[in-house]
């Protein structure tokens, strides 16, 4: 076979459908954040960010930036090993405690990404409980997706937030253990579940709840434990997964649940065994964050104050977006090529970096831009994307009514 033929007739395809990724190459600048430089050859453009997961601008945080620069100087860079030979660290226990105590849950257990917690973690659970059956939302993460593949147990997809088809679902699968795996915000619409319902039909069964809390942590409840926290129903999920690489602006992912739920999948999850911890300068600064943030509700305020300014500005202007009760913003667009090319008019003519989302992240024809406002965009900020999206739109207009 001729490799490197099938790789290009591959790429040649996903470019031709406007699907292909191309990476902006950005530095981000340390304390003046949302604004990166962008790389253009030899030519450097400030440009400001409106697609981070840096949610609440916390990868600046003086606080935490100090920690991590500390630890580095005492500890050195890497972990130097797995957390079983060698590698673990006693920031690497702190950590843990802090989680634990973030979702009031007995422990915690660290992994070096949002992705690899869910993926150990659900394939652990469904590989090693005899008989498991894990029920699934059907816009669950591909981390998701992959670590209950990876499992190999029976799977059962349910509608969309929609607990009623749980419901019949749960009913249909019998007397099997059950794992119900849901999210908490999901990341490409903004909605987030019903999860009083989730969690009530979920007991009247008997099943295990696994919930990824990866695009709430930091940012909702009094203390940043998430929607689960928000709502008053953190103690009665099972497992609480979550990301330190998004509002916490560091880098790794967790879980959090019962001493024995989380020694079962420290002994038995490749994923957490075969792989070197994570440093510890991250764990410092991961603590140092979720430590912040337990304590100030400052950048969640402000987060939700520049979101509702850019959601009404949007709509003064006509500029559609999904409607949802999170910090995420899509502007739809509907077809790949036009995403692109909006999104590259925006770094270019106007120093707006807003990344574009096609498929296979959304299905084909929900092409969208993603914005996610933070606390520290300014009113200037937003008008300035304002201004950029409505000329736009009325070229479209325009370009439209003339076709
Ligand atoms: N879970 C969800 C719902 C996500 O959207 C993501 C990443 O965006 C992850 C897990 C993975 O988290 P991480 O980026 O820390 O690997």
């Amino acid at each position: 076979m001729d490799f490197d033929q099938h790789f290009k007739h591959a790429l040649e395809t996903l470019k031709t459908e406007g699907n292909y990724r191309v990476f902006a190459e950005v530095e981000r600048q340390c304390g003046n954040f949302p604004k990166v430089k962008r790389y253009i050859g030899e030519e450097v453009q400030e440009v400001t960010v409106w697609c981070s997961n840096d949610y609440l601008g916390m990868g600046h945080h003086a606080d935490v930036v100090e920690t991590m620069v500390n630890a580095v100087q005492s500890c050195g860079t890497g972990a130097g090993g797995t957390r079983n030979i060698s590698g673990n660290n006693h920031m690497h226990r702190v950590l843990e405690e802090e989680l634990a105590d973030l979702h009031g849950k007995e422990s915690a257990l660290l992994f070096t990404s949002g992705y690899v917690s869910n993926w150990a973690a659900l394939s652990t659970l469904g590989a090693k409980i005899p008989n498991a059956v894990i029920l699934s939302d059907e816009k669950n993460h591909a981390s998701m997706i992959e670590g209950i593949r990876h499992s190999r147990a029976d799977k059962v997809l349910w509608k969309h937030n929609d607990w009623r088809d749980l419901d019949r679902k749960l009913k249909a699968v019998g007397d099997r253990p059950k794992i119900v795996a849901f999210e908490s915000v999901y990341s490409m619409d903004g909605d987030i579940c019903p999860m009083r319902e989730i969690v009530e039909v979920a007991e009247a069964h008997g099943a295990l709840t696994y919930l990824d809390e990866v695009h709430a942590v930091g940012m909702y409840g009094p203390r940043g434990g998430g929607i689960s926290e928000e709502r008053g129903l953190a103690d009665r999920i099972s497992l609480i997964e979550g990301t330190l690489g998004k509002a916490y602006g560091v880098v790794g992912g967790y879980i959090t649940g019962s001493t024995a739920m989380c020694d079962f999948i420290r002994s038995f999850a490749s994923g957490f065994i075969f792989t070197t911890a994570l440093p510890p300068a991250c764990a410092a600064a991961a603590t140092a964050s979720i430590r912040h943030l337990k304590n100030s509700s400052v950048e969640r305020r402000a987060q939700r104050d520049r979101v509702a300014r850019l959601r009404a500005k949007l709509d003064a202007q006509g500029i559609p977006h999904i409607g949802n009760d999170s910090h995420i913003i899509p502007v739809m667009i509907g077809d790949p090529v036009k995403c692109r090319m909006i999104s590259d008019i925006l770094m270019r003519d106007w120093g707006i970096y807003v990344q574009p989302i096609n498929y296979p992240t959304v299905p084909k024809g929900t092409e969208r831009l993603r914005i996610t406002p933070g606390p520290l965009h300014t009113d200037a900020d937003i008008d300035h994307l304002v201004m950029a999206l409505a000329s736009l739109w009325r070229q479209c207009a325009v370009a439209h009514a003339v076709a």
